[in-house]
This record gives structure tokens, C-alpha cells and sequence, in this order.
């Protein structure tokens, strides 16, 4: 029954039969594969196919139209940096807001944070919200907190609804730029967020790979040297089951209270409140923090021209 399910994903390598193998224009001549014990759930949503399996190294996969989003190994690396990049860089965080992040990993790190009030949350996708809760309890937890408000629908419009200076924190967790996620790497996208935050307020976005990604990283930096007038920043982490094994993120502020994202200044408890639930954070730390900011000479030259 496993093998006539594993054959059955137009995902499944024909090469490697058995194997997950992400072929996508994004990283053309390349494709990491992971071997498949059994796939748990396949569908289609309004926006894109869902599915998710258990590989034999990695724990469970979470793939949007057979891209890697998640795997239960090496999330933590991604959740707990896009999240406490930002909000370890100002003082008392309150309100915050995630763009996607339906799985619910970033909310789970956001709520480690006890000055936070509000979270708000806007997730196209009810299915990534649902699947995840299915089968990445650990994952999902986020939504367990009484400060998380869900909205389902597109980041784009909802963003057009906030009131100017709402958020202290906008966290943009999003899938790649083909697909419903495309308009969150668009300028007026941008505008919209800085529009959101409060003055010295702090935005951090998925941004792509260094090593495959560097024309849409200029664009990227182009657009936010024009719109956040505080600072803006490029880091970095290493997530194996990322196209290249690296993904980095824009971290910027708008204008007011200046805000040095190389030296957090809100450091967060190694005994949060939550550290019982959602067990204590695998991969963030101050010294981690600080040097996600260096860049190899060749990104550097090219995020630093813009
Ligand atoms: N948190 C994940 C991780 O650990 O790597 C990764 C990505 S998360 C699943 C990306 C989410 O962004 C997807 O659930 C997708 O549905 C959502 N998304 C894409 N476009 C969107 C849009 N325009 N508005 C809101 N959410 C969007």
C-alpha cells in the first residue's frame, strides 16, 4: 500500500522512485530529494497542493505545490530566527502581526514573548492550517495561545485594512514568489507594511537564498532602502531542507527611534514562560543573532550597492 501511495505524487521522483525530489524553476539544474516512508496527506486547495509525508531523516514534510516548507528537524532553525531577529531587536514588542505562517511555527515563537498583547495572524490558506494541526502538533501549538487572533485570507488586503501605526512587529513567513505568495515580494506589498508599523517599528520577511536568489534579493533591498527609513538589513540561517541549505531574511525598521538589529537589546529569557509547553528554543541565541547580520563578501558587495 506505501509503495502504490509513494507513486501515486506527481512529487515522487521518477529517477529516484520513492523519493520527494523539489524540482522547481526557482533553483533550475537541481533538486534535493528526501526518501519517503509514507505519504499521510495529499489534496488540493483553493491556492496550491498540499501534502505532507514522513521522510526517514527529517521527521514529517510539509510541501506547498512540491515545495519544501517545513520538516520537523530543522524548523526550529527558521521559526525561532524569523521571529526573534525581529522582536529580540526592540524593547516590550506588543502588538504583532504574521503574514502566512499558517503552520503556526512562528506564532508558537512569538508567544514566547511576555510583553506581547496581540497577535494577529493572516494566513491565506484554511488547508496549511488545518493540515498542520493534524499532523504538526508541535507546530501548530502556536495557536494555542489566547493572544493569537486568526484571519483567513490574502496578506495583501488585509494589510490595506490596518490602521496606520498598529504593530510593533510584522513577521512575513511566506512560501516563494510563484504562486499566492508572489505579491508579498512587490513593492506596494512593502508600503503597506511600513504603513502598518508604528514609528521604529520592525518588519522581518523571508528573502530568498543567497546562493540562488541574488536578483531577487537586490530588487528586495532596492524596494526597502526607498521604504524603511530606519534601517535595512539582510541575515541569514541555515535550514538543510531549504533549496541551497541557507535562506535569509530582510530585517528593517521605519523611521523613529533608531533600532540596532546587530545588538539585541531584548534578549530573550532562557526560562520563558513557555519553555514547558513548546519545549526551549533549539536554535536562537544572542551570539546567533548578531552574526546572522555578516554576509560572504560576494552578498555583500551586491546588498550593500543597493
Ligand atoms: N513557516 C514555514 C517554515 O517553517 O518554513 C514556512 C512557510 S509558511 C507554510 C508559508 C505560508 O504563506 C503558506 O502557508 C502560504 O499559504 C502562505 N501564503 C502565501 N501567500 C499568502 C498571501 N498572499 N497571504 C497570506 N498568506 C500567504
Amino acid at each position: 500500500e506505501e509503495a502504490n501511495n509513494n507513486t501515486e505524487s506527481p512529487y515522487i521522483s521518477s529517477i529516484l522512485p520513492g523519493w520527494f525530489s523539489e524540482i522547481s524553476p526557482l533553483w533550475p539544474g537541481e533538486a534535493h530529494s528526501l526518501k519517503v516512508e509514507k505519504i499521510l496527506f495529499q489534496g488540493k486547495s483553493d491556492y496550491q497542493n498540499v501534502m505532507v509525508f514522513q521522510s526517514s531523516t527529517y521527521g514529517k514534510v510539509l510541501s506547498l505545490d512540491g515545495v519544501i516548507q517545513l520538516t520537523e528537524r530543522d524548523e526550529c532553525a527558521y521559526q525561532e530566527m524569523i521571529t526573534h531577529l525581529p522582536l529580540c531587536s526592540i524593547p516590550n514588542p506588543r502588538k504583532v502581526l504574521v503574514i502566512g505562517g499558517g503552520d503556526g511555527g512562528v506564532l508558537r515563537e512569538v508567544s514566547r514573548h511576555s510583553s506581547v498583547e496581540q497577535i494577529d495572524i493572516c494566513e491565506i490558506d484554511k488547508m496549511v492550517i488545518d493540515v498542520s494541526k493534524q499532523f504538526f502538533p508541535n507546530v501548530a501549538i502556536g495557536y494555542e495561545d489566547p493572544r493569537v487572533k486568526l484571519h483567513v485570507g490574502d496578506g495583501v488586503a488585509f494589510l490595506k485594512n490596518v490602521p496606520e501605526g498598529t504593530y510593533d512587529a510584522v513577521i512575513v513567513d511566506s512560501s516563494d514568489p510563484i504562486g499566492p505568495a508572489q505579491e508579498l515580494f512587490e513593492k506596494p506589498f512593502f508600503e503597506s507594511v511600513a504603513r502598518a508599523l508604528r514609528r521604529g517599528g520592525v518588519v522581518c520577511t523571508q528573502a530568498e537564498s543567497i546562493w540562488l536568489h541574488m536578483h531577487i534579493i537586490e530588487d528586495i533591498v532596492a524596494n526597502c532602502r526607498q521604504i524603511f527609513k530606519g534601517s535595512v538589513n539582510y541575515a541569514w540561517t541555515t535550514v538543510p531542507t531549504y533549496p541551497s541549505g541557507v535562506i535569509g531574511f530582510m530585517v528593517c525598521s521605519t523611521e523613529g527611534p533608531a533600532v540596532d538589529f546587530k545588538n539585541p537589546i531584548n534578549p530573550i529569557d532562557v526560562d520563558d514562560s513557555h519553555t514547558k509547553t513548546r519545549g526551549p528554543l533549539k536554535f536562537y541565541n544572542s551570539e546567533i543573532h548578531s552574526a546572522s547580520f555578516c554576509l560572504p563578501s560576494f552578498a555583500k558587495r551586491v546588498i550593500e550597492s543597493k
